[in-house]
């Protein structure tokens, strides 16, 4: 694989779009993929494909595309049970179980946001649920949207502190109706999609699952994990690098950007051109070329 800029290629296998929670359009995420300098972006919006089509009506030449998504799991073997997220690349968008599934999720963290604000109202709080599915444009919604909705509202001055614990980060939080990790990869892969672990270890964003865990999942068909990632510290991401050299996952590195929704900029971190090519060799959808 050659790179666009002549130095190492540049990949970036999970970035949000305003089909989620991030705040460019899809066809602004490509272009500002383009202008950052990568080779290839994956968009990976939560729950949703919603932005696979105008991303790839908007590819620059040169970029390309991997089509992805990122899925809201649990794992129920701990009580509560513990929410993930698992990375699904380049999969049917019409299976029809998967389809099914991800549309029962969108519509569970609608009931779930407007929970939340009903928790907020109750404690005298200023929000809005039709102003924050507004602000959510039609993408999947999340507590992203509420964080900037107690902006607005000049609760709160950061979307940090939005996600503090007397926020949206413990206090107004609510749990989400997501989807069985077991039963997620397993539907990823019948759809002929590729699932990765997304920042499997980020103990900074809360509890994490045993080790024990992911070597269940790479026996049901994980391929691989997201090792360099924002929330990992230098001593999380090297223990993952490791657990995948023995369960021989891959690995892989993102930014996960948000647009202005987090500080992370896009390729802040990246993937090897061998974990790409896995990926995509697996894949059933061809990667998008601009
Ligand atoms: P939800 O899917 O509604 O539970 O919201 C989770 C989303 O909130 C993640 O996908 C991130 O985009 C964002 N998020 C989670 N924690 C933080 C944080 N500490 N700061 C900023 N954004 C966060
Ligand atoms: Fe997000
Ligand atoms: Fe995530
Ligand atoms: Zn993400």
């Amino acid at each position: 694989m050659t790179s666009r800029t002549g130095s190492a290629p540049r990949i970036d296998l999970h970035a949000h779009s305003t089909a989620s929670d991030g705040t460019l359009t899809p066809a602004e995420l490509v272009g500002a993929a383009f202008h950052a300098g990568l080779d290839v972006l994956a968009i990976t919006d939560h729950d949703t494909t919603a932005g696979w089509a105008p991303a790839v009506g908007a590819l620059p030449p040169g970029l390309r595309l991997i089509r992805g998504a990122e899925l809201s799991c649990r794992w129920s073997g701990a009580q509560p049970a513990v929410p993930l997220h698992l990375l699904a690349y380049l999969f049917d968008p019409d299976h029809p179980e998967l389809v099914a599934e991800l549309a029962r999720v969108r519509a569970a963290r609608e009931e779930r946001g407007e929970r939340m604000v009903g928790l907020l109202q109750a404690d005298g709080i200023d929000v809005n649920w039709p102003d924050i599915l507004a602000g959510a444009g039609g993408g999947t919604v999340g507590r992203p949207h509420i964080a900037q909705a107690l902006i607005r509202a000049g609760l709160v001055d950061s979307v940090r502190e939005a996600f503090g614990p007397d926020w949206l980060g413990e206090r107004y939080r609510l749990p989400k109706e997501d989807i069985d990790v077991f039963r997620a990869v397993r539907l990823v892969r019948e759809a002929g999609g590729v699932p990765v672990f997304a920042h499997p270890r980020a103990t900074r964003r809360g509890r994490v699952v045993p080790d024990e865990l992911i070597a269940e999942l790479a026996a049901a068909g994980l391929a691989g994990l997201e090792t360099d990632h924002e929330d990992h510290s230098p001593a999380e991401r090297e223990h993952v690098r490791a657990l995948a050299a023995e369960l021989g996952l891959l690995v892989t590195g993102s930014s996960d950007f948000h647009g202005t929704h987090k500080t992370v900029q896009l390729g802040a971190f990246s993937t090897s051109v061998e974990a790409y090519e896995r990926i995509v060799a697996e894949g059933v959808t061809e990667v998008a070329s601009g």
